[in-house]
């Protein structure tokens, strides 16, 4: 067995990126890397040291001195991901409100994303890699073998973040998190760096109208014709 292909998976929030790449990932025993997860925590981290999130020179410098990284918690179906930054997990504080308020912010940096793009390609040198977030087939990983772009309606998007919410507990009004998307969504498509665009050559995803094994099936497919293996069970 080869030592596998790289996927990039690109979309706008709450496209279903994570939870499909996570998937994908399981099925060939590849490594998932959470890319949105590595902006968010040096969001974390800038609030937590008071850094103003338009303070370049700070901030740029701040993830030269953050170490981040992956850990898998368990086997088998349902490892968990855990994100672990200066050797603290962070995987539940960089979820909060606070911090996805100020991410698109933080994540427009020039030497934030120089830092942490490197940092991702490095991740995925020896292939057999799953990677999520909103540059990876335009600037991260241009070579991927597979590059797919996901999107769902707004309306959608934000149903599923408020369902996923309500999950953990956390009561959002649907229309807060709707606003809140539609910021994002604006922001990230509209920054100087790396914005969010579709690569030329990615596979367009609309997921609106499917279901997470649909669009997850699909890209198995895509993956298997590309070269991918399935994990020997
Ligand atoms: O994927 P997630 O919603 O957790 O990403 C959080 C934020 O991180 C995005 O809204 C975007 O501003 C930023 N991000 C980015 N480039 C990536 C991944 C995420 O700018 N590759």
């Amino acid at each position: 067995m080869g030592k596998g292909i790289s996927i990039a998976l690109d979309g706008p929030a709450g496209s279903g990126k994570s939870t499909i790449a996570r998937a994908v990932a399981l099925k060939f025993g590849y490594q998932y890397i959470d890319t949105g997860a590595m902006y968010r925590a040096i969001t974390l981290k800038a609030l937590k040291n008071k850094i103003p999130v338009d303070d370049e020179s700070r901030l740029t410098e701040l993830v030269a001195n953050t170490t981040i990284n992956f850990k898998y918690i368990g086997t088998g179906d349902q490892p968990q991901l855990r994100v672990i930054m200066d050797g603290v997990d962070v995987s539940e504080a960089i979820r909060s409100l606070e911090v996805t308020d100020n991410v698109s912010a933080v994540s427009a940096v020039a030497g934030v994303r120089e830092a942490l793009v490197k940092l991702q390609r490095s991740m995925a040198e020896e292939g057999g890699v799953v990677m999520d977030g909103r540059d990876i087939g335009t600037v991260v990983l241009p070579n991927a073998e597979l590059k797919i772009f996901l999107t769902a309606s707004v309306a959608e998007r934000s149903k599923r973040r408020w369902l996923e919410l309500k999950a953990k507990g956390v009561e959002v009004p649907l229309e807060e998190l709707e606003q809140q998307i539609r910021k994002r969504d604006q922001f990230d498509s509209n920054r100087a760096v790396d914005p969010l665009r579709q690569a030329e050559d990615a596979i367009l995803l609309d997921t609106t109208d499917l279901s997470i094994s649909e669009v997850t099936d699909r890209i198995v497919e895509l993956a298997l014709a590309k070269g991918a293996e399935f994990k020997p069970t």
